[in-house]
């Protein structure tokens, strides 16, 4: 007898991860993995991680090495991972970049590279994803890892918050647009999380202390505490869910 827990299954569905050669992109890839689906990991560096982890479990998988700063890797990404593995089905937009300055110091440059990678990439990304999808007549689902400051201000990351937010505005639209076409949009906004980003936070004592006493979990995010939302939101569970942010922050929007 089928049950709830058939529907969390990703048997059979190809799913792209961008920024999956460490961090979160990477265990969301294994979690993906785990529920059943074959990835198409997109970094550029190596995912020989993952791709181990992957092959392990049984799943095909696919690296395409590319900078999602250019703007020809959006259709480059879609034509190889459709050529490599048949079909794809679930694209997470979560490779990102910060850059900490003060406001009256942020460069043109450090505004423009964040832009670039956690923006513009992703609206690339999904509008080819999309358009394939709709010709091939399938569903899909596109999950945006968004940000504690999709929400907040933040401070010293100026780029990085501006392009968070519109992130979360850019999840919403594409919902109200793709939904009708059979294709869920929503996002991710992991809370502090400890991955190579938020080193720097962690090595300094009295800001790790500041950020662990306001987190009501107590604990910083691991990776792997992402693994059940991505899979839900990729997941014929969440067919009805559209354009909504899940927070995986340990209550830290709560406060
Ligand atoms: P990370 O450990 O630094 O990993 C970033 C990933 O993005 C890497 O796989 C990197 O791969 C890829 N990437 C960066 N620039 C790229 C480019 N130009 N082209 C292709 N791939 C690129 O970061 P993370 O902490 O896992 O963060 C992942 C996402 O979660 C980001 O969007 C971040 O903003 C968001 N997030 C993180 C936290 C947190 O606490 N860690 C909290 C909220 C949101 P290569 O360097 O190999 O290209």
């Amino acid at each position: 007898m089928a049950t709830v827990l058939d529907e969390f299954r990703l048997d059979g569905r190809v799913a792209i991860v961008t920024g999956a050669s460490r961090g979160l992109g990477a265990a969301m890839a294994l979690g993906l993995a785990e529920a059943g689906a074959d990835l198409v990991l997109v970094a550029r560096g190596d995912a020989a991680q993952v791709r181990k982890g992957a092959a392990a479990l049984g799943r095909r998988c696919q690296s395409i090495k590319a900078d999602l700063a250019e703007k020809a890797a959006a259709a480059k990404i879609v034509s190889e991972a459709v050529s490599a593995m048949g079909r794809v089905d679930i694209l997470v937009n979560n490779a990102g970049i910060i850059r900490r300055n003060s406001f009256l110091d942020l460069t043109e440059e450090e505004w423009r590279d964040v832009f670039d990678v956690n923006l513009d990439a992703a609206f690339r990304l999904s509008q080819q994803f999309a358009r394939h999808l709709v010709a091939a007549k399938s569903p899909g689902k596109i999950i945006n890892v968004a940000s504690m400051l999709s929400f907040q201000g933040g401070i010293r990351v100026a780029s990085y918050t501006a392009a968070k937010s519109a992130l979360n505005g850019l999840t919403k639209i594409m919902a109200n647009e793709l939904a009708p076409l059979g294709i869920n949009v929503n996002a991710i906004a992991p809370g502090y999380m400890a991955t190579d980003v938020t080193a720097p936070l962690r090595a300094d004592e009295a800001q790790n202390r500041a950020i662990i006493e306001r987190i009501p979990a107590g604990r910083w995010g691991s990776p792997e505490d992402l693994k059940g939302a991505v899979v839900f939101l990729a997941s014929r569970a969440s067919d009805y869910v559209h354009g909504f942010t899940l927070a995986v922050d340990g209550g830290w929007l709560a406060r």
